[in-house]
């Protein structure tokens, strides 16, 4: 059975590797190819955009892939409505792998927003000028903080942020995952006053949420955009093994509900 993962994620990494263990499926990961050095899963990996929907359905009919996982970031949300678009339009299953996002705990002080300029807005309340925001948005988003300067950014990105920034700023290049330790010295050495991120989930880079937590700042967290109406998601690899595993044995199996599998 050939699959297609819609890849750049840990998950999707994950997913890879176990799938490729498996006799009978020709597993091909699908990056997006903007990361200068991206971290390849083993196996096929292809690399670079679709052409939108028509595109994916052409690239999905060509190579016949019979099943596909969304594996990307909860916040590519343009990929995954094009892969449900496209699998909708032909009729090839997918299943959306969608890591759960966080959860504020005793002692967490966020404020959730919709979007980037929100958050900026949201910042502009929370920092007093002169103040330092850490961003960690990766390349997009940071242009809505690019008006204001009357507070110090440091922006931190695996790759140099797209579009306008903000005349104060450090630009510190970093791929999680990161420590604890390291993340306290982040936010000590720049004495960070207010945390703007997504809500990317996962245990890479949850560690700057303790951080902020354990010394009392304020955090503006992006929500999720949401899912496309309809889709099948799963929050696990194993769930995503699970399905993949039970379309290559019959698909009265695959179709069987699975515990983690749902559609919203
Ligand atoms: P996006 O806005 O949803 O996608 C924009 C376009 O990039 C898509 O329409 C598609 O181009 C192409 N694309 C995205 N993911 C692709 C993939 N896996 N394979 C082939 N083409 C892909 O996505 P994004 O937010 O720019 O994210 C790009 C990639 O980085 C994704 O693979 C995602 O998993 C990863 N990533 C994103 C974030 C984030 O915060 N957004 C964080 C970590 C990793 P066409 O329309 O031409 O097909």
């Amino acid at each position: 059975m050939r699959v297609l993962v819609l890849g750049g994620t840990g998950e999707g990494r994950a997913l890879a590797t176990r799938l490729a263990r498996e006799p009978g499926l020709e597993v091909t990961t699908s990056l997006a190819g903007r990361v200068a050095d991206p971290r390849r899963p083993p196996g096929d990996v292809r690399s670079g955009g679709f052409g939108g929907v028509d595109g994916l359905a052409a690239y999905l009919t060509h190579r016949r892939v019979e099943a596909v996982v969304d594996a990307t970031h909860p916040f590519a949300s343009r990929m995954t409505g094009n892969a449900v678009a496209a699998c909708g339009r032909l009729g090839v299953p997918l299943l959306v792998l969608r890591r759960p996002g966080w959860v504020a705990a005793e002692g967490d002080d966020w404020w959730r927003v919709p979007d980037a300029v929100s958050a900026a807005s949201a910042v502009t309340r929370l920092a007093p000028e002169g103040t330092t925001v850490l961003l960690t948005l990766g390349r997009g988003g940071v242009a809505a903080f690019a008006g204001d300067d009357a507070r110090h950014y440091v922006i931190r990105s695996v790759d140099p942020p797209d579009g306008a920034l903000p005349p104060r700023r450090t630009l510190l290049a970093a791929r999680g995952p990161f420590t604890p330790d390291a993340e306290r010295a982040v936010f000590r050495e720049h004495a960070v006053a207010v945390l703007v991120t997504k809500d990317s989930g996962g245990d890479a880079t949850a560690a700057k949420l303790i951080t902020a937590r354990d010394a009392g700042l304020a955090v503006v967290m992006i929500d999720r955009p949401p899912l496309p109406e309809g889709a099948r998601v799963t929050r696990s690899v194993a769930g995503a093994v699970a399905w993949v595993l039970g379309r290559s044995t019959g698909p009265s199996a695959s179709d069987s509900p699975e515990r983690d599998i749902a559609r919203p």
